[in-house]
């Protein structure tokens, strides 16, 4: 891979330069303590110290509620030009968000080809950032903490510059279009670039062993930590729609009022809202929040390992940050595994 640096007094004028390859979404501050991934015009309105967005970055690809075709009777249907067309540059991209990208990336490319996040995404160049962890990250645990394939360009703050690694040929592209701003990487660039790497390892505050999980989670099927959670959760379906990882959708037609025409939509699904496993003739397969939580939780860490050989929780800790009851992953992993929380 070709690693390079980027003074960080040349920063402002890269990020100029990458206008020229789609517009530029980068992490902003949304309020007093929240950020949010959204258009920038220039480098001074990035918030490089964003330690997690409110939204991953699912929703560019994977929208949350978009037009999958409009249809007229007897003119067949369209796909809208907007799913196609446009190039976006995300920079600020954390190890966690690329891992999520990744896995999605896997699922919609997998058994059913998904042609609306497959079309958005080959659009898109990703520029990854390296950022320090809050108590509430626990990627290290989920080994995502370091990416190495599914970003353009990846870059790693060393002090004054940034070490950059190029993943692509487009992150290339990116940059011999501004080829006068990188330099070659000199031994202090590589201590440096070290010294970080064990200062950004020993900042994570919450760990969790992981790997054996799926055993754990077979055993405690009917683990009273299920009935306590569904207890908790208000099914609002927040932890699924923040998730990196969360794909489900329904999908659902509008009809116009001449009756011949109209579109097919699809909206972002949860499977802790109450109607989500009903079917036709009006049962439930699970009505119980107690089960609904355990199902989230077994398609995550347990069903997930057996189809992919990996869970599909990044460790982002979004889940947590925004559950209104306070539901914590971490915490709740810990009681089925009947250990105590350091
Ligand atoms: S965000 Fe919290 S309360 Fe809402 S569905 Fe998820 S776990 Fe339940
Ligand atoms: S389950 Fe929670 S911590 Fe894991 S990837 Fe989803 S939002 Fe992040």
């Amino acid at each position: 891979m070709k690693i390079i640096t980027l003074p960080k007094e040349n920063f402002a004028e890269f990020v100029g330069h990458l206008c020229s390859f789609g517009e530029i979404h980068a992490p902003i501050k949304r309020g007093d303590r929240s950020f949010v991934f959204a258009p920038v015009k220039d480098a001074s309105e990035i918030e490089l110290d964003c330690v997690r967005t409110i939204l991953p970055l699912k929703k560019y690809f994977f929208r949350p509620m978009e037009v999958m075709f409009n249809f007229c009777a007897g003119e067949g249907y369209e796909i809208p030009s907007e799913v196609t067309d446009k190039r976006i540059v995300v920079f600020g991209a954390h190890p966690c968000d690329i891992h999520g990208l990744n896995i999605l990336d896997m699922v919609f490319n997998g058994r059913y080809v998904d042609t609306y996040y497959l079309a958005r995404k080959s659009k898109a160049a990703i520029i990854g950032l390296d950022c320090i962890p809050d108590d509430l990250c626990f990627c290290r645990s989920t080994r995502t903490d370091f990416v190495d394939t599914g970003f353009d360009l990846f870059l790693s703050d060393i002090g004054d510059k940034y070490l950059v690694r190029v993943g692509t040929s487009l992150g290339d592209d990116m940059v011999r279009a501004a080829e006068s701003l990188f330099y070659e990487v000199q031994k202090e660039d590589r201590d440096a670039y070290k010294r970080k790497s064990i200062e950004r390892r020993e900042s994570f505050k919450t760990e969790i062993q992981l790997q054996d999980l799926p055993g754990i989670m077979d055993l405690e099927y009917e683990s009273q930590v299920w009935q306590d959670v569904g207890e908790t959760c208000l099914s609002c379906g927040t932890c699924s729609m923040v998730c990196p990882t969360c794909y489900c959708y329904s999908v659902f037609d509008e009809l116009d009022l001449d009756g011949s025409s109209g579109r097919r939509k699809r909206r972002w699904d949860c499977c802790l809202f109450k109607d989500y496993a009903l079917v036709a003739g009006g049962h439930n397969f699970r009505a119980k929040r107690s089960s609904r939580v355990k199902n989230r939780y077994f398609h995550k860490q347990r069903g997930f390992v057996s189809l992919y050989g990996r869970p599909s929780c990044v460790g982002c800790g979004r889940c947590k940050a925004q559950c209104p009851s306070g539901i914590d992953i971490v915490d709740v992993i810990t009681k089925l595994r009947s250990e105590t929380r350091v």
